[in-house]
């Protein structure tokens, strides 16, 4: 599932390919990726606009149009965007379709189909409160996080999850995060000392950033895996290694479940 440096990846690679486009026609295969306009109005307004900027926040991309209308996108489980010309065949699950005036599509694949498009009119801000989210990892403060960590009884690990409190993390760098500052996912969020919370504060803009450099791809590796490679495996200390070798002490990594989501530490390294 994409995070904030997977989503990133997506907006570097394809930002040249899709500023500066005129959208042509929109092809919409599955209705309910639009969530907060019917599909045909959405065909109807953003026909025509042009692409002025693509812009992330958080786990969102935004495509900024040049009346100043705005097109968000979220991956969810599965979504991907890709840019083809317009003779190369289609995936399948291909939800949504570009078609730019010089003949290249953006294309929006999703298996699973959770991946989500919202139009808003210039000025106009979501009502729902699902892209209502808290600071970019880099723009967390210390103060802020005395503030939304230490108050709570929570799990470090869902707080670290709640696109409120910070946004873009997901079960990746939440366990990437837990293990660079030694704490345990499990631990309340007022259980941290000081010193936590300032390692705290310190990786998450550390680990997000360090991602987002190991995630530069060249446009023809991206092409090529269709959106999906980011090549990330071979950086992570702990996600998805349940049960091998923690690569500071050796000790195997331990597996388990918090709320919904797996989560994996080393008992030895994290207090
Ligand atoms: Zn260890």
């Amino acid at each position: 599932m994409p995070e904030l440096p997977e989503v990133e990846t997506v907006r570097t690679v394809l930002a040249p390919f899709v500023v500066k486009q005129t959208i042509q026609k929109i092809t919409i295969n599955l209705p309910k990726v639009v969530v907060n306009v019917k599909p045909s109005d959405f065909v109807k307004v953003v026909t025509g606009q042009k692409i002025v900027d693509f812009t992330r926040r958080g786990k969102f991309l935004t495509l900024h149009l040049a009346g100043g209308d705005y097109l968000v996108v979220h991956l969810r489980m599965t979504g991907t965007l890709t840019v083809e010309r317009a003779d190369v065949p289609y995936a399948k699950h291909t939800n949504m379709i570009l078609t730019f005036a010089d003949g290249q599509e953006l294309r929006f694949v999703d298996s699973r189909g959770f991946g989500r498009w919202w139009y808003f009119t210039s000025g106009q801000t979501d009502t729902s409160g699902q892209l209502q989210l808290g600071p970019e990892p880099e723009a967390v403060t210390l103060n802020y996080l005395r503030d939304h960590i230490l108050t709570r009884k929570t799990a470090i690990k869902t707080l670290l999850l709640d696109q409120h409190i910070v946004a873009g993390i997901g079960n990746i760098y939440a366990d990437e995060i837990c293990f660079r500052v030694g704490i345990r996912p499990t631990r309340a969020g007022c259980s941290l000392t000081l010193a936590e919370l300032e390692k705290l504060h310190a990786q998450i803009p550390a680990v997000i950033g360090e991602f987002i450099q190991f995630h530069h791809v060249p446009f023809a590796v991206y092409a090529q895996s269709k959106g999906t490679s980011y090549q990330n495996d071979a950086n992570l200390r702990v996600y998805g290694r349940a049960g091998l070798p923690c690569q500071k002490c050796g000790q195997p990594l331990i597996g388990t479940r918090i709320g919904q989501r797996s989560s994996v530490y080393c008992a030895h390294c994290q207090k």
